[in-house]
């Protein structure tokens, strides 16, 4: 037999078509402790049992308020009911603050990048070169371990340079 082809089922189809025009990837799930789902997200049930088995126990169901994916599963024992409101609530708030975090770490790496790549551009522009640093660097190396009395010649010798520019100035030669 030749399998149906389908179209996509999006969860939430007012989404769809403005997630790709968003530059950075948000989260618009109603509920942050399920992600819509009903089904309490793994890593917040593990905030509350922390050996939970995802594999052998129970998936947890969402009490969150006003979460309708979660009414799905409530009162029905093959699921485990223990999270409260109050429980739901926290998880929510915490994932809520977590996603916040991740998108403005993702917004400032981002920034970071655009800023390391143009003051890349602007270096190559002005700054010198690995081979005219390493001239610089002599120079001033030779100039630290000069011998006093040539660096004292050195001096003497643009003192005379300084009073014959001026003596020029003045009309003096
Ligand atoms: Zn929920």
């Amino acid at each position: 037999m030749t399998l149906p082809q389908f179209p996509r089922e999006p969860v939430r189809p007012d989404l769809e078509g403005v997630e790709k025009d968003r530059e950075l990837w948000t989260p618009r799930w109603k509920c942050f402790c399920c992600h819509d789902s009903g089904l309490v997200n793994l890593s917040l049930i593990k905030l509350v049992i922390p050996d939970y088995n995802l594999h052998r126990d129970k998936f947890v169901v969402c009490q969150n308020r006003h979460c309708e994916a979660g009414a799905d599963y409530r009162h029905d024992p093959n699921y485990d009911q223990r999270f409260t409101v109050g429980i739901c609530m926290e998880l929510d708030k915490r994932n809520r603050e977590d996603w916040h975090r991740t998108v403005e770490s993702h917004f400032k790496t981002i920034q970071n990048r655009v800023a390391d790549a143009s003051r890349k551009v602007s270096l190559r522009k002005c700054d010198r070169t690995s081979d005219e640093e390493l001239v610089a660097i002599g120079r001033h190396e030779s100039a630290c371990n000069a011998d006093p009395e040539k660096l004292e010649e050195a001096e003497a010798d643009l003192e005379l340079e300084d009073e014959c520019e001026e003596k020029a100035y003045h009309g003096e030669f």
